[in-house]
């Protein structure tokens, strides 16, 4: 059965009286060159484990089944379950998991499945088709609860593939920009126009693969203060460093400005302009000045 195909999820839809919700962020995939896309770059392998986010009626799962070691589906709708059930039912290595994303301790999936066949994991991958109205909790949860997985390959909107793969200087860049790039190194995999979801939504998408840095690209004293200095900075964008670190940690405007003097960075120049480098040096030696 050709699962992405239009007419399928028609006869699913009918077989089973499922509606697709909305709020659910409900866009079935429908092209079949995306799905293998998405799978290729995914580089699952027989000893591999994968999570997937959201497997709909299971066209991602059902590629990945026959390369992966097991499969562990989290779809939180359970009018999809029977579904899956049926769709995926000829693969003995997938599990369906009716949960939110949000509430799944994934270390806990990970570790209650760290063998396969009596063999050890080599490899976890994340993947899935995200649901557009929670793609940045998504991601930042797996990352700030530090999942021990080696990549991430999702399909989002546009606009947020292009805020995560954004570079110091560039209009897209942000905090999300320096979250992301301080856990990972980002890929690009595909553009995705709008006209292979089934609905169509209103915006174009990316698929980007996320490989989880071994080692971060920076040194930090306290990762709190990192992130602090970040948020505050892009907090409002137009503000300089200067002003909108005033608060931060309790620093007074006075120490900001001693701050950046001492690590030779413009007090007057906007967070946007500021790399993952400059961004830890002055979370440094903020951590220095009020350790000491
Ligand atoms: N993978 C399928 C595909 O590509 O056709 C479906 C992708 S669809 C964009 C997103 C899927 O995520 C839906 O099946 C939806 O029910 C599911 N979903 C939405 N919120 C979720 C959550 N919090 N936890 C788990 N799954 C969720």
């Amino acid at each position: 059965m050709k699962l992405y195909a239009p007419s399928t999820i028609r006869q699913i839809k009918e077989e089973y009286g499922f509606r697709l919700s909305k709020s659910l962020g409900q866009n079935f995939l429908t092209d079949k060159n995306i799905i293998d896309k998405i799978i290729e770059e995914s580089f699952i392998n027989e000893n591999d484990l994968v999570i997937e986010i959201g497997p709909g009626i299971g066209v991602l799962t059902s590629e990945a089944a026959a390369q992966a070691g097991k499969i562990i589906a989290v779809e939180i709708d359970k009018n999809l379950i029977p579904i899956l059930q049926n769709t995926l039912g000829e693969y003995d290595n997938v599990e369906i998991l009716n949960k939110d994303i949000l509430k799944t301790d994934l270390n806990e999936v990970i570790e209650q499945n760290s063998e396969i066949n009596g063999q050890p994991v080599k490899a976890v991958r994340i993947i899935g088709n995200l649901p557009y109205y929670i793609t940045t909790p998504i991601i930042m949860k797996i990352l700030e609860d530090g999942v021990k997985a080696d990549s991430i390959t999702i399909m989002m909107q546009k606009e947020v593939a292009d805020r995560i793969k954004a570079e110091a200087g560039k209009k897209a860049y942000g905090a999300l920009s320096v979250a992301v790039q301080y856990y990972c190194t980002v890929h690009h995999v595909a553009n995705v126009p709008k006209e292979v979801f089934m609905p169509q939504p209103k915006v174009d998408s990316t698929v980007i693969r996320l490989d989880i840095r071994k080692e971060k690209p920076v040194d930090l004293k306290d990762e709190k203060i990192f992130f602090q200095c970040v948020k505050a900075g892009f907090g409002q964008r137009r503000k300089t460093m200067l002003n909108s670190l005033t608060g931060v940690c309790g620093l007074s405007k006075e120490q900001v400005g001693r701050v950046m003097e001492s690590i030779g960075i413009d007090s007057g120049r906007r967070a946007e302009t500021m790399s993952i480098v400059e961004f830890a040096k002055l979370a440094n030696s903020v951590y220095d000045l009020i350790r000491n």
